[in-house]
């Protein structure tokens, strides 16, 4: 069984709440975005639910609204970004998908060339 962090050792908890310092990209009600501590694209930034959830597998219906949201914001940053030539957002999901930070998160990517099929 895995262990989840909760709000109180989250470390994105931590930087939505502006105990650990973040370059911020983008913030409404509900979402927080920053840019990515270890970049794997020029661009490369994080949008988070301010709401603790562990991962898109813990997600339910009641979350559609803000997992909408978090794509919608993340097509909004990259115009911002002026990636008019392409992106690519991704979410990792658990250990399988890559995941290492259990506080849902969608990685905005762009600036160079993208391939297929991911690592
Ligand atoms: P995951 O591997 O869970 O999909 O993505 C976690 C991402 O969080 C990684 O790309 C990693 O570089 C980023 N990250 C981890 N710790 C920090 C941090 O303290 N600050 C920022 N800005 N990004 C972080
Ligand atoms: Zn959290």
């Amino acid at each position: 069984m895995m262990r989840y962090a909760d709000g109180m050792d989250c470390i994105f908890c931590k930087i939505i709440a502006g105990t650990i310092p973040s370059k911020k990209v983008y913030e409404d009600g509900q979402i927080y975005a920053f840019a990515d501590i270890d970049p794997k694209a020029p661009v490369h930034i994080l949008l988070v639910p301010k709401k603790h959830i562990p991962s898109l597998a813990v997600t339910d219906p009641a979350d559609a609204q803000l997992l909408g949201q978090l794509q919608l914001a993340a097509g909004k940053i990259a115009d911002e970004q002026q990636l008019s030539g392409g992106y690519r957002t991704v979410i990792n999901t658990g250990l399988d998908g890559g995941q290492t930070v259990f506080h849902l998160h969608l990685h905005l990517l762009g600036g160079r060339q993208m391939h297929w099929p991911p690592g």
